[in-house]
């Protein structure tokens, strides 16, 4: 269980292009320029102390200072091994490589916890019942019968 502090440090989103920036406290996709977004923080060093993060359950809410100020939707995202691979380190000719296994994620896929944060955030900015029980206005008229 995630249990939910709300202590985000998440300060504003800034255009990666325009530097335009807007409030982190609404639903937002693209900047108007239709270039992605970039959450900037309000953070420093020693603002998380160690302690803490050893006394969380071992999943990406476990982070929650640089995640959205919001109840986590989750199935435990995160928390994925790293493996020393040393064969490839080797034919790399690095000494150490280490390889992140977001196999381990709830979908098997690290875009995992990026849909987690996206859950969440439909859900505190929610605007429709969660679950959806029923199929929205536009979706019926796509696919009813003329
Ligand atoms: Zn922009």
């Amino acid at each position: 269980m995630v249990v939910f502090s709300g202590v985000s440090r998440i300060d504003h989103l800034e255009c990666s292009r325009c530097g335009g920036t807007r409030s982190a406290t609404r639903p937002t996709g693209l900047c108007d320029c239709g270039a992605p977004l970039l959450v900037r923080y309000r953070i420093a060093p020693g603002d998380v102390p160690q302690e803490a993060l050893r006394d969380r359950p071992f999943n990406m809410w476990r982070y929650r200072e640089v995640l959205p100020a919001a109840e986590p939707v989750t199935l435990g995202e995160g928390g994925t091994p790293l493996l020393w691979v040393q064969r490839a380190a080797r034919e790399l000719g690095v000494e150490r490589l280490w390889v992140k296994e977001e196999g381990c994620n709830p979908t098997g896929s690290f875009k995992a916890r990026g849909l987690g944060a996206a859950v969440t955030m439909a859900r505190h900015f929610g605007d429709r019942p969660w679950p959806p029980t029923e199929p929205r206005q536009e979706s019926r008229r796509m696919f009813s019968s003329r």
